[in-house]
């Protein structure tokens, strides 16, 4: 029933506790908004998720299992993504790559059912109108959610989002926090979003984990959002 159990989780890097004691869960179809501030914990936290950082104490279980056993079932969207390709990829090679990665494929020979599927994946999220276009001439906007789309092509059961709206421009939020909610409403995936402003995406946070470092607060965003909660980690508010 849960898709993630935290308790007394902690951290480290070389032994530096990064992020101390953090005691969650998360079911089905929730969406948990992840707030701290800088160097919080927020990224450390979610590499732990996505089975990429294994240096931890405590216990952490991602559909019932250690993150690093069920990484196929779990996707992340990391805040930044370089193309280091002398050939400009279109945004179609880079959603399909999305399925090829994993496997070690190259990208000059996509097998037709990946381009369908890519297509399909653009369209659910109204970006098919891009799909020939350079991915490095696209807007902040535009090749955020076009990474959504990426990392929706493996069917995840449980996706990861670094800072997805940190970059954009007001405009460039509202559309990419459309997207989220689409995914939300309709395919009902679980996510994780860390973010240093629950602001814009207030709306599609079931429960809210506020960490500085430690656990400084979880639970529904009425439980977590309060001011004297939220001034003891940003300051009170002026
Ligand atoms: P946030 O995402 O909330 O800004 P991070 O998870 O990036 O915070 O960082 C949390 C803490 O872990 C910071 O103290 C940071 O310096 C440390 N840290 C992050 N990545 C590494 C790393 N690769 N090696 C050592 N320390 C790290
Ligand atoms: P990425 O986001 O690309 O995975 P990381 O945050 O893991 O990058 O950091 C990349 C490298 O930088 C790591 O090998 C780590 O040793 C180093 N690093 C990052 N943050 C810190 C930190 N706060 N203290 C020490 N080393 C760090």
């Amino acid at each position: 029933e849960y898709v993630i159990e935290a308790e007394n989780l902690t951290i480290t890097y070389n032994g530096y506790e990064a992020v101390k004691d953090l005691t969650f869960k998360l079911k089905k179809g929730e969406t948990m908004l992840l707030l701290g501030p800088n160097g919080a914990g927020k990224t450390t936290l979610l590499k732990v998720l996505a089975g990429f950082h294994t240096e931890y104490r405590g216990k952490i279980l991602v559909f019932g299992k250690p993150p690093v056993e069920v990484k196929d079932r779990v996707a992340y969207v990391p805040q930044t993504f370089s193309l280091n390709t002398r050939v400009p990829l279109s945004v179609l090679d880079v959603v399909a790559m999305g399925a090829l990665y994993k496997r070690g494929v190259v990208h000059f020979n996509v097998p037709r059912e990946v381009i369908d599927r890519a297509l399909e994946v653009l369209d659910f999220l109204g970006l098919k109108h891009l799909a020939e276009r350079p991915f490095r001439e696209l807007s902040g906007g535009q090749k955020q959610r076009v990474l959504i789309a990426r990392a929706l092509m493996s069917n995840p059961e449980l996706l990861l989002l670094d800072e997805p709206l940190s970059a954009l421009d007001p405009k460039a939020r509202i559309d990419a926090t459309s997207a989220l909610s689409k995914i939300k409403a309709e395919i009902g995936l679980t996510m994780v979003i860390t973010t240093h402003d629950v602001n814009p995406l207030i709306e599609i946070g079931d429960k809210v984990m506020l960490i500085d470092r430690r656990l400084v607060a979880f639970g529904t965003p009425e439980e977590v959002l309060r001011d004297e909660i939220i001034g003891s980690v940003y300051g009170p508010a002026s």
